[in-house]
């Protein structure tokens, strides 16, 4: 067709504009010159910030990190002295960098896609959006985001409540909590935003806790001119000490142990790092082994325990704060969490000891029969990470097999971006891929996919990662990720906040560099693990 913006036929279909469908289609696009459609169903770019829009949602990771690597310019929408950018500044930045690279050009919004099937005969695959127009393209780089799926708890009387229900990642545009009576349930990284902005404006503030979370102050700061100006003119050489680190978050990572120094030691590096901030620095800046060494991850939780206990006033509220699980969840950081328990207007419900019974018109009913009177309910209560996108796109491979089918139980992909069976179809952040600071992580995969599409051009030749290469993988993964102390805890990281019964490691937990250098091995033999064809 002659009319480019009928085309339906292209070289490469990226689905998702977050933070990794924008790279990806930069890359294609700009660095392999391919023919590239987008497919968006947001009616903007942004992915994750796009719909995560709840009052007090920022980034915990440093700006400095939380952003690409290959563009030093963007910086308008980036506000280069604030230690944590608002979601609203992501978003901004994102749109920004695309703009930039005019990958916004290749999207096309407000769609979503519904359907990708491999047509063996023709190698190609062909997607479908909402409302049955159909693309085809030889390769497919699935996007679809980490936590494109919230999930509600199974409650009765949704229909029933006379006021607002929101979902934190499906914020109301025009939905405010100033002067409302406002109930929050959940009390993860997100919920604890949420309470402390909620408490600043509402009239009164409910929230529903079932499992206490260990949360360290963020430390929001402003960064001075002088440590701008290293940064920007050591860009690049700065950007490569990160990626050699484990999660690439912008800090040293210690290789002493928490046992390995005096108890006075211990409290003096813990209590620096609880004054600077950050939730992955406090876990993985102040010792090398709090996420497999039980006592050190004892310690950490002990000196955690004891904040609450001075912070909070009323020595009952503080004791349903305070965690009976180890430190083992991705880290929390918020500024004034637990302070924000000593306002007059904030309630804490500890629904483990009294469960939320139903919803009723004018609020919560517990299951001692009281109801707490709300005008707002939010629910705080996360994601069904990395599969859940899938739940509305249905992605099928040779001989029409399905990806959740092919994942099952173990969903495992090798190096969370390639899976037997799924010819020419690459996930960035599938199961298994990389558990690190996620710009960076999110770059090396998809410069490594790039140069898969290159040999697999260069060969015409499809590319597959075999179902042996792929079960060493997962051993691998599941090895790592088992003993750490992670693994004893329920949460989204295992897939164990949905699938309760069934724990998944969805992540490799070897670090960034030694991510990398498994990447480059397999560049080395020039992707022998991917030519299951020849
Ligand atoms: P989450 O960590 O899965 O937390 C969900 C919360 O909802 C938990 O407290 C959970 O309690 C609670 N919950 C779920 N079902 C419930 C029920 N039926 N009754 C009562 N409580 C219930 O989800 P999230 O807070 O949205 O965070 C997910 C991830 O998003 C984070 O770990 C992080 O990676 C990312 N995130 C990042 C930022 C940032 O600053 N960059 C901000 C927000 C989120 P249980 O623990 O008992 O299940």
């Amino acid at each position: 067709m002659s009319d480019a913006s009928q085309h339906t036929d292209f070289d490469v279909i990226v689905v998702g504009g977050g933070v990794a469908g924008i790279y990806a289609a930069h890359i294609l696009k700009n660095k392999l010159g391919k023919n590239v459609l987008g497919i968006e169903r947001g009616d903007g770019l942004g992915g994750t910030w796009y719909w995560n829009r709840y009052p007090g949602v920022q980034a915990d990771t440093d700006g400095i990190v939380y952003r690409y690597s290959f563009d030093k310019e963007t910086s308008s929408e980036w506000d280069p002295e604030a230690r944590y950018q608002r979601g609203a500044q992501i978003r901004n930045y994102l749109t920004e960098v695309a703009a930039r690279h005019g990958v916004d050009e290749v999207y096309r919004f407000g769609r979503a896609a519904v359907e990708a099937r491999y047509d063996d005969a023709a190698a190609t695959w062909r997607v479908e959006v909402e409302g049955g127009e159909a693309f085809t393209a030889r390769y497919l780089v699935s996007a679809a985001g980490v936590f494109a799926r919230p999930v509600f708890p199974d409650i009765p009387g949704f229909d029933d409540f006379a006021g607002e229900i929101v979902h934190s990642a499906r914020w109301p545009e025009g939905t405010v909590l100033d002067d409302k009576k406002v109930g929050v349930v959940g009390t993860g990284s997100t919920g604890g935003q949420l309470i402390v902005a909620a408490a600043k404006v509402a009239d009164s503030l409910t929230v529903f806790q079932r499992t206490p979370q260990y949360v360290v102050p963020a430390g929001q700061s402003r960064l001075d001119a002088a440590e701008v100006q290293e940064y920007l003119e050591n860009f690049d050489a700065n950007w490569a000490a990160w990626r050699a680190t484990r999660l690439a978050c912008g800090f040293d990572e210690p290789e002493v142990g928490a046992m390995d120094v005096t108890p006075a030691e211990r409290e003096a590096v813990f209590e620096r790092a609880w004054e600077r901030g950050g939730g992955f620095e406090f876990m993985f800046g102040t010792f090398a082994d709090l996420a497999f060494n039980r006592e050190s991850n004892d310690a950490a939780a002990e000196f955690i325990k004891g904040k609450i206990r001075s912070i909070v006033k009323d020595p009952d509220v503080a004791e349903r704060l305070i965690p009976s699980e180890p430190y083992a969840k991705r880290p929390a950081s918020v500024d004034g969490y637990y302070e924000t328990f000593n306002n007059d207007n904030v309630e804490l419900v500890d629904v483990k000891a009294n469960p939320i019974a139903r919803i009723v018109p004018q609020g919560v009913e517990l299951a001692d029969g009281t109801v707490k009177e709300l005008d707002t309910l939010v629910f705080a209560t996360g994601f069904e990470a990395i599969e859940g996108a899938y739940r509305h796109f249905e992605v099928a491979g040779r001989e029409g097999t399905r990806l959740l089918d092919q994942w099952g139980d173990a969903p495992s992909s090798y190096l969370g971006i390639a899976t037997p069976k799924f010819p020419n179809f690459f996930t960035l952040l599938g199961p298994q891929g990389v558990f690190s600071n996620l710009p960076p992580g999110i770059e090396a995969q998809m410069d490594f996919v790039a140069d898969l599409i290159t040999w697999s051009d260069e060969h015409d030749e499809p590319v597959e990662v075999s179902q042996q290469v792929l079960a060493q993988w997962q051993e691998m993964c599941n090895e790592i990720a088992n003993a750490s102390i992670f693994s004893e805890v329920k949460s989204w990281i295992f897939g164990s906040n949905v699938h309760t019964d069934k724990p998944r490691p969805l992540f490799y937990f070897g670090g960034l560099a030694a991510f990398r250098e498994v990447l480059d091995g397999e560049r080395a033999k020039e992707f022998e693990s991917f030519r299951t064809a020849s």
